[in-house]
């Protein structure tokens, strides 16, 4: 992805680069959303792990033992599980009956 961010609104100099789904400025520190077209909007974007962002449909693999909520079930490290749905919230990610974090997925 192009880190090729435009000049700074606040005090138009370029020294900008991306952070996340945001540009931020490198000489004042000022941040604004990117708008460019491989971001996502910010409330959208589901992001893995290792910060790959995720989508419907994609595979899984869970990088730590999970307890699950309401039962004695453990889901393993490497389990993977396919077909995921993006869901917002605390628990984002719907995997079969499961409602997971992103952050202990991992796209497969
Ligand atoms: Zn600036």
């Amino acid at each position: 992805m192009s880190t090729n961010a435009p000049a700074c609104p606040q005090c138009t100099l370029d020294e900008t680069h991306v952070e996340g789904t945001n540009y931020v400025c490198d000489t004042c520190g000022y941040e604004w959303p990117a708008d460019i077209a491989d971001v996502a909007s910010a409330d959208d974007v589901v992001r893995d792990a290792n910060g790959a962002v995720l989508a419907d449909g994609d595979t899984v693999v869970v990088v730590k033992d999970l307890k699950v909520k309401g039962s004695s079930t453990t889901l393993k490290v490497g389990t993977k599980i396919k077909n995921i749905r993006l869901r917002g919230g605390d628990h984002a990610v719907e995997a079969g009956s499961y409602m997971l974090k992103a952050e202990f997925l991992r796209k497969a």
